[in-house]
């Protein structure tokens, strides 16, 4: 067996992933959307289609279909499949394991965690988006310090079957610089929340993202995280333009990083381009921090061996993980292993060539990054 088949025999366990959007048939703006975040519609059905990326996506799609490589083939050939046939062959393709879901991700619009596991027939593990699950909760809870209380209650008591980690947005909202409440801040954050509830209550589009408040939700999701040693992770470096970038870099997490009492806490960093030997640099210092490709990966397309042999130049095998980000379309995760797929083969042959590791070296760094850590971190049994 060449490398690449061996490490295709790994099954790829999909640890930042989210459901893809109901509705099989689609057209071309919303096959090409995954490939930008853009808010902009004019850039939705603009020239983002010219992404080397999707080129790439389009034309090894094209193969698994066996149809020609053009863009309008391949949708209607997709579009025509059944739809539950459709997912299993794409899951079956690149030897998918578990995928762990950040549900409240577009929810409404995506299938549920139980719907996408049918789907694909494999298991769908669940991650709490912390910030949206206390937005949900403006109803029952008038004050921020219950609202705090229900999210604890949460994380506390739910069986570890039901939720696997957690995950954060501050980086979309307010910027990764996250801080200790002191308690002039939290009084702050009840205020600020007590706002947000006015606007829901009124009818008024309203959302978490005021500093204080972002912050005092992410350090209480770490106080009950941290007994259970339960996974955090954080959207970091690329992603829509809600923020500026620079302020998704994660050398701003000093705070949290340096907590000792969080050190229980996988701190995993997610996407991290172009912050990604940052987030090398820090899994050097700490090591509760994993650094994550996802979205990257997809994203990127040829340039993923390259950036992933730069994340290599530091992090420690046992803190890289892999993921695709998949979201909006089922391509988009299958895309992201195969793409994962190809830019470990290219590292990591190019590192035995060299000298710098063997055979065996480079199974299990494709092992550890595609399965092993992701099993050992979150709180899923191996089987069943
Ligand atoms: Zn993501």
């Amino acid at each position: 067996m060449t490398l690449i088949d061996e490490i295709r025999a790994i099954p790829f366990e999909d640890h930042h992933v989210h459901a893809p959007e109901k509705g099989h048939e689609l057209d071309i703006p919303h096959f090409r959307r995954p490939f930008t975040e853009s808010a902009l519609p004019e850039v939705w059905a603009g020239p983002y289609g010219s992404q080397l990326a999707y080129r790439w996506m389009i034309r090894e799609l094209a193969k698994l279909l066996d149809v020609e490589p053009d863009e309008a083939t391949v949708l209607a050939t997709r579009n025509a499949y059944n739809e539950t046939a459709y997912h299993r062959m794409l899951a079956e393709s690149i030897n998918l394991g578990d995928s762990y879901a950040d549900y409240l991700f577009a929810l409404d619009a995506s299938f549920s965690p139980l719907e996408w596991s049918e789907l694909l027939g494999r298991r769908v593990h669940k991650l709490l988006r912390v910030e949206v699950f206390v937005e949900q909760q403006w109803e029952s809870c008038p004050t921020l310090d219950d609202a705090l209380q229900q999210l604890t209650d949460e994380i506390t008591n739910a069986p570890p079957a039901e939720l696997v980690g957690l995950k954060s947005i501050a980086g979309y909202r307010v910027g990764l610089d996250i801080e200790a409440p002191s308690a002039s801040q939290r009084r702050k954050a009840a205020l600020s929340y007590a706002r947000f509830r006015q606007d829901k209550a009124d009818g008024r589009p309203a959302r978490i993202d005021d500093k204080v408040l972002v912050d005092t939700i992410v350090w209480t999701a770490f106080e009950a995280a941290a007994p259970k040693a339960l996974p955090v992770q954080f959207h970091v470096a690329l992603g829509d333009d809600d923020i500026v970038l620079t302020k998704n870099d994660p050398s701003l997490m000093r705070a949290l990083l340096k907590h000792e009492p969080f050190r229980s806490v996988p701190i995993v960093l997610l996407h991290c381009y172009p912050y990604h030997r940052t987030a090398g640099y820090l899994a050097t210092l700490y090591p509760n921090v994993y650094v994550d490709l996802g979205l990257t990966i997809p994203n990127i397309g040829h340039g993923s061996a390259r950036v992933l042999a730069e994340t290599l130049e530091l992090t420690p095998v046992e803190q890289l993980l892999a993921s695709t980000d998949g979201h909006m379309i089922p391509e988009f995760q299958w895309f992201g292993v195969h793409v994962w797929h190809w830019a470990l083969d290219k590292v990591l042959t190019e590192l035995i060539d060299d000298g710098v590791i063997d055979a065996s070296e480079a199974l299990g760094i494709a092992s550890a990054a595609m399965r092993d850590n992701t099993r050992r971190i979150y709180p899923v049994s191996a089987n069943g």
